[in-house]
């Protein structure tokens, strides 16, 4: 873990609220699923680092997909290209890669770390949803990953895709392995409804990203017993087996 540099390459919005950041420098390679702590201004305010799941690598540069929620982000979305921005990455534990056919699961602002892991797997199918087909990034789903692969698109309102809930339409396939992002309560209602072996991505607040504040907790069982582990460093992906839901 170290505090690199990165110069803004693209930061573009892609759709309502939504942003693409791509920064170039020499960054330390990452897995899928990892993420970063990117500091959104250079003065102290925001004090904290706002974590981001990477959505991207290559040598030379790095991604991430965002929407503007609050302070950090609204002022992450003003960086412009040429300009410098501090982060530490990779932060945290990635995804497990396993043979065979994956189910990939994408929920918001899920997509960037499942986006990732897609560029490196060869067979998949992907289940993704949102709200309404304006918070459905489908450009940026074409363009990381073609359109060779199954996608499923769901929207609640029907706008684009499938209507309802994305866990109303979870594909039927022999998947060996089902990975899961998105908000916690998508999450949960996933891992009621499918019966094979998951893992899921959390976005737990979290104020470090190191293990230092212990605010990011989840609960899991571990040996038998259930406790709270740091998602910024024992996760933020959690095999599903050990998740203790709430
Ligand atoms: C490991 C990890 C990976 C993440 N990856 C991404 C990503 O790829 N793309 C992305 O857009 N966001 C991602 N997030 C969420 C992102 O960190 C927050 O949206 C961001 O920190 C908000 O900062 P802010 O200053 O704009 O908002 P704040 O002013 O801090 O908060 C604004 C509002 O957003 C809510 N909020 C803030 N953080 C979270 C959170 N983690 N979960 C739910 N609600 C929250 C607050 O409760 C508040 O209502 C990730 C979070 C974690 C922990």
């Amino acid at each position: 873990m170290k505090e690199v540099w990165g110069k803004v390459e693209e930061n573009r919005e892609i759709a309502p609220g939504y942003f693409a950041l791509k920064l170039e420098g020499d960054f330390p390679p990452s897995k899928p699923g990892q993420f970063a702590m990117l500091s959104p201004a250079s003065a102290l305010d925001p004090f904290l680092r706002r974590p981001f799941g990477i959505a991207g690598q290559g040598p030379g540069w790095i991604r991430f997909i965002y929407k503007v929620v609050g302070r950090g982000t609204a002022l992450l979305s003003r960086l412009k290209p040429g300009e410098s921005i501090s982060l530490i990455s990779p932060l945290g534990k990635g995804f497990s890669q396993v043979e065979g056919t994956s189910l990939l699961v994408a929920g918001g602002t899920g997509i960037a770390p499942i986006l990732y892991l897609a560029s490196v797997l060869e067979r998949f199918v992907l289940l993704y949803g949102a709200k309404n087909s304006e918070e459905l990034l489908v450009e940026e789903v074409k363009r990381t990953i073609g359109e060779k692969h199954r996608i499923v698109y769901v929207t609640e309102d029907g706008s684009f895709g499938e209507r309802g809930l994305l866990t109303e339409h979870i594909p039927e396939g022999n998947f060996s392995i089902a990975f899961v992002a998105g908000p916690y309560p998508m999450m949960k209602e996933f891992a009621g409804n499918y019966r094979g072996r998951a893992q899921f991505s959390f976005e737990a607040r979290m104020g470090c990203g190191f293990g230092a504040c212990y605010s990011c907790v989840v609960k899991v069982k571990k040996g038998g017993e259930e406790k709270y582990v740091r998602s910024c460093v024992e996760g933020p992906v959690f095999d599903g087996e050990e998740v203790v839901w709430i």
